[in-house]
């Protein structure tokens, strides 16, 4: 069966309906597009899981703050059905705002504890938009099941804690971060970088899983974060938001320039 391209509110609920009606699981994979390996490895997870999967792509204005990147957020979105296409995606949904957002973007959802701190200490409104959009295309797509990447770890713990105290009958499940083979997250955003800042981006991982088995020998955390993001800044990295454990991984936000990193590992 081919892809579907849906880019209406209401032809994606008739479509919905219909998978309901045959009682098939659906399975939901939320993207911002520009795709790469890492999107394609939620929809490969999802597609052993359900009978029907759904792939979004929606740049949310809601989660960028005014000065951040929501105008030069990559769109490839020809590339993007057609990789969907080849991957056997049942539809692909693309909503206009005004679908997402028919009564403005205020938020009637608030992100519980798992959103305090890290990313929200420097991007205040990020979370806020992302569990607005995020329940918002769940009660679009009415999924059985939704699949988020771990490299965004801090967002997938904020939508599992959403989904738990809203009661909603979906269940949530993590996909491991896939990388380049130098270690570095596949990312959207690596494609602002330039060659010699992709060098230095690539340092990321290496210096986060040397201090994540230092961790694991037992040594003490408050210094080898210290000793982290020294060697961030020693590497080139323009600044380091933070570095710091939590859930039993070791999460990091650093600056190339004009380009924001984000990266965590395991460390128990
Ligand atoms: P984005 O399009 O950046 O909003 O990401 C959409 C989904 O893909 C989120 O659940 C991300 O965590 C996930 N994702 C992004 N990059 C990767 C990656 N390198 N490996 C696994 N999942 C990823």
């Amino acid at each position: 069966m081919t892809i579907k391209v849906i880019r209406s509110r209401d032809l994606l609920l008739r479509e919905i309906q219909i998978c309901k009606d045959r009682e098939e699981k659906v399975a939901f994979v939320p993207t911002m597009g520009a795709l790469h390996e890492g999107h394609i490895s939620l929809l490969r997870r999802a597609r052993t899981l359900a009978d029907f999967t759904v792939v979004s792509i929606f740049v949310n204005p809601t989660q960028f703050a005014p000065h951040e990147d929501f105008s030069s957020y990559p769109r490839t979105e020809d590339h993007d059905i057609n990789l969907l296409r080849l991957e056997h995606a049942n539809i692909v949904f693309l909503p206009t705002v005004q679908d997402i957002y028919p009564e403005g973007t205020h938020s009637y959802v608030r992100p519980g504890p798992a959103a305090f701190g890290l990313e929200t200490d420097f991007r205040p409104q990020f979370f806020d938009g992302v569990v607005n959009v995020v329940s918002r295309l769940f009660d679009l797509v009415k999924p059985d099941l939704a699949v988020f990447g771990e490299k965004d770890y801090q967002q997938l713990c904020v939508i599992r804690e959403i989904v738990e105290t809203l009661k909603l009958p979906i269940q949530i499940v993590g996909v491991p971060t896939i990388r380049d083979i130098f270690g570095l997250a596949l990312s959207s955003r690596n494609a602002y970088l330039t060659e010699p800042e992709l060098l230095i981006a690539r340092r990321l991982n290496v210096i986060l899983f040397e201090a994540a088995s230092r961790i694991k020998q037992g040594e003490d955390t408050t210094k080898i974060i210290n000793d982290t993001q020294h060697a961030l800044l020693n590497e080139g990295f323009s600044k380091c938001d933070y570095v710091s454990l939590r859930w039993e991984r070791l999460l990091a936000a650093v600056w190339l320039g004009k380009t924001r990193l984000i990266d965590n590992v395991a460390c128990c």
